[in-house]
């Protein structure tokens, strides 16, 4: 962070008009349905005949995000991200999203400028506009809050009650990489800390540092569903990892699910930092979070349509509340999932 910060321009320089405007200037608008952006008292949106889903998320420094190895670009670029992908979870379009932020003295201008070039990227890339927000001071860390809209018809709408017996649990993606991610960033901040000489040993672990670093929303799979005729009885995202997000899928519906813990697709990194780092890998998988992959149910009748479709893998299937919710082993051994995920409200994680 601090190699590239050449010039630094303190928020007060510019006071809060002069900063907004800085940070809004290059925004562009994409979307028809955006009928004002930034600059009046509120944005406008034209839904037309659509459903309009809304989503927020809250990130806080030294809760969700550690700037000593989270580039501010990708702090930025994740922020939109994970909202984004709460949009898909629910089978929508993102469309338009705002941004608020609370920031300490201690930040410069530019240094937020580098967090909006990231934000400018998610948008660009998802084909989103920024159209509003605000700005204003935190005594302690940095809180940056995105609000993410989308758009659906009313029958494309997935929610995550709609799960029925003999179901099949699929996931998109691989799962695991973001946290085994985290693990390698905070082993080696952890190094640094106590020898700022030694250089950080992140080589081979490129897909999962990115995993970790610079999630993305599986925004694509509104059409492959739509590509491939079906339509998910069930959906979340994966945000706090797959042990608890299949609860609150089997729990919404009153139903039971079995998830094989072979078929729980894991990339190679994921599993050779796990292995190296003593960590069963499944329990990346299933209590790490932050893959941002979509987990959802479809009818059985639908297995064709879905089983040799590259971005998708069935990992198991829909049961009897009465059955409970259970991980089958490698060796057979039915273990009950118990909702370890990553929650910043608990003490540990
Ligand atoms: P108000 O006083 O009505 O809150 P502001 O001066 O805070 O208005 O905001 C002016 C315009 O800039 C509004 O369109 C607002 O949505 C937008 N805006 C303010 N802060 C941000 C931000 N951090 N990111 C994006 N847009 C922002
Ligand atoms: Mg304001």
């Amino acid at each position: 962070m601090a190699d590239n910060e050449r010039k630094v321009t303190s928020i007060s320089e510019l006071g809060e008009f002069g900063l907004i405007d800085r940070l809004t200037n290059k925004i562009k608008i994409r979307n028809a349905s955006t009928l004002k952006g930034i600059g009046d008292d509120a944005a406008i949106i034209d839904a037309k005949e659509k459903k309009v889903v809304i989503t927020t998320d809250l990130l806080t420094e030294g809760i969700h995000f550690n700037l000593m190895y989270v580039p501010l670009k990708h702090l930025g670029y994740k922020s939109v991200v994970v909202n984004l992908s709460d949009v898909a979870a629910m089978n929508a379009v993102p469309t338009q999203i705002t941004v608020s932020i609370a920031v300490s003295s201690k930040f410069s201008v530019e240094a937020l400028e580098q967090i909006y070039e990231g934000m400018n990227l998610a948008c660009e890339k998802y084909g989103v506009d920024l159209v509003g927000g605000d700005t204003t001071s935190s005594m302690t860390g940095l809180v940056i809050s995105v609000t993410a809209i989308g758009m659906a018809r009313e029958e494309e709408l997935v929610y995550r009650n709609g799960a029925q017996k003999n179901d099949l649990i699929c996931v998109t993606g691989d799962l695991g990489g973001a946290y085994m991610g985290l693990n390698l960033l905070e082993r080696e901040n952890r190094v640094f800390k106590d020898n700022p000489n030694v250089q950080p040993q992140l080589e081979g672990y490129n897909y999962i540092l990115e995993r970790q670093l610079k999630p993305e929303a599986r925004t694509d799979m509104k059409k492959i569903f739509e590509e491939l005729k079906v339509k998910p009885t069930a959906m979340m995202d994966i945000s706090d990892g797959l042990s608890s997000e299949v609860m609150h899928i089997c729990s919404d519906s009153g139903v039971g699910a079995k998830i094989y813990e072979e078929k729980v697709p894991m990339d190679n990194e994921t599993k050779d930092l796990a292995e190296e780092m003593h960590i069963n890998p499944i329990v990346a998988a299933l209590n790490g979070g932050e893959d941002y992959e979509l987990l959802f149910t479809v009818p059985i009748a639908d297995h064709d349509k879905i089983r040799n479709h590259p971005d998708i893998t069935v990992i198991g299937h829909i049961v009897d509340a009465s059955e409970g919710t259970n991980l089958v082993a490698m060796g057979g051994t039915e273990i009950e999932l118990t909702a370890q995920g990553w929650n910043s409200l608990k003490d540990e994680k």
